[in-house]
């Protein structure tokens, strides 16, 4: 028998408009039961209040320097609670069309600098964009939500938005809370529009700290220089309506079979929202805020830090209906455990009839554009490790293609791609069978 396989299958769908939460496992790439410890809260302030204060000597001489571009704010640091660590935040207030600022160590922010100097692609933001195939409007029951205003195509692309605060994930839980606090408020207190960040947590109620509350309901996961982040998107983010809902800027509104998917570019800290399949001019525009393919019970129960009740299509279906699509999610997650171990227990065979039947299902619950690369992929993995290449280039051919038509691969489809992937599960997988 084949030696047991370090690589592993992937086993969740890329993209759906995720925050932060369910972000933050998709930072790890491919392919292993993630980790659902979650950084967030700061640490409580009780805590602090024992703690001495971290003597920062090169904090305290900031106040003399002038700001070093392209940063247009002296940074404001603290040390982490080992004292040796430190997180500052950065702020440029110029960039775009909010500002930008990013609490990060100081390594990250010389690596961060550089995006700044890449030309913002803003003509396509928010409300302001004139030929925006959608409008905000009042939704009986909801609050607001988007509309298209016209046919979207499939894959297109319907609003673009960068991130306007980024925050080290690790910052969260290494510095005090009373310090945190301070320099999340220097990082959006200076940006040029700090309503557009303040505005998205302001009712929630869910920390006693408003920036902590927009982080905890709005934040997405998204690297910097390789280092876990969270960021902050105003036009994208989602609201904060455990109380009350406080709209004040483009909200789409959550389904769990959204028409429309997130699509992240990190090089520029940009994230776009696309068409997950032809909408019609009137129908609302949605996207998903939880992971896609979950059963019903596991969708309420995620759906609660919101603080609503999901009554989309899928949820609003007949007990029946329900009951049929329940079995079918679970059925999907089981055979994907079982592929994922059958084919680390080197047994690939097995790994392919699995994932077959994965793909044989996921049509019926819609998931096939978001869930099916990955699954073409797997495909393409095993084929590779059993020197199958003509399979394993014809599933890394429909693999690509998802992620082309989702505007991961600009300009086609080449060998190049293929070349990559091929080296990638050489590395992953350390040879084949
Ligand atoms: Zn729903």
């Amino acid at each position: 028998m084949a030696a047991r396989r370090r690589g592993t299958l992937k086993v969740l769908g890329l993209t759906a408009l995720l925050p932060y939460l369910a972000q933050v496992v998709l930072a790890h790439g491919s392919l292993h039961k993630y980790s659902t410890t979650i950084p967030l809260p700061l640490r409580p302030l009780a805590l602090d209040v024992a703690c001495p204060l971290p003597v920062d000597d090169v904090a305290e001489a900031w106040p003399l320097q002038r700001p070093s571009p392209p940063w247009t704010h002296p940074p404001e640091c603290e040390h982490a609670m080992d004292r040796t660590t430190k997180y500052c935040a950065y702020i440029n207030s110029r960039h775009g069309s909010h500002g930008w600022s990013i609490v990060t160590s100081p390594e990250t922010a010389a690596d961060s600098a550089a995006l700044l100097s890449k030309p913002l692609n803003t003509s396509r933001l928010g409300e302001n964009w004139r030929d925006a195939p959608y409008k905000i409007v009042d939704m009986p029951g909801k609050g607001k939500g988007v509309v298209a205003t016209r046919a979207i195509k499939q894959h297109e692309e319907i609003l673009l938005d960068y991130a306007t605060v980024l925050v080290d994930i690790m910052f969260t839980t290494r510095v005090p809370a009373v310090l945190g606090y301070r320099l999340l408020h220097a990082a959006v207190d200076r940006l040029s529009d700090p309503a557009s960040i303040l505005d998205l947590g302001r009712s929630n109620g869910l920390a006693k700290d408003e920036i902590e509350n927009v982080l905890r309901t709005n934040a997405f996961n998204t690297p910097v220089g390789g280092v876990p982040h969270i960021a902050l998107y105003p036009t994208l983010s989602v609201r904060g309506c455990l109380f009350s809902c406080f709209v004040s800027v483009l909200g789409i509104n959550h389904a769990c079979k959204p028409n429309a998917y997130t699509r992240f570019i990190t090089e520029s800290l940009q994230v776009s929202v696309g068409a997950a399949r032809d909408i019609e001019a009137g129908e609302e525009i949605t996207n998903s805020y939880i992971p896609l393919g979950q059963p019903s019970a596991d969708r309420k129960q995620k759906l609660q830090r919101w603080g609503f009740t999901c009554r989309c299509s899928l949820c609003a279906a007949s007990p029946a209906e329900t009951a049929a699509s329940d079995t079918r999610r679970r059925e999907i997650e089981r055979l994907r455990d079982h592929a994922v171990r059958a084919f680390q227990g080197g047994q690939p065979y097995q790994a392919l009839r699995l994932t077959r039947q994965v793909l044989g299902l996921l049509p019926a619950e819609g998931l096939l554009h978001t869930h099916g690369g990955e699954q073409y992929e797997n495909m393409a993995r095993v084929f590779f490790v059993l020197r199958d290449m003509r399979n394993a280039e014809k599933y890394a051919n429909l693999s690509l293609g998802v992620l082309a038509e989702q505007g991961y691969i600009q300009g086609g489809v080449g060998g190049e791609h293929l070349e990559r992937m091929w080296k990638r599960f050489e590395e992953e997988e350390g040879g084949r069978y």
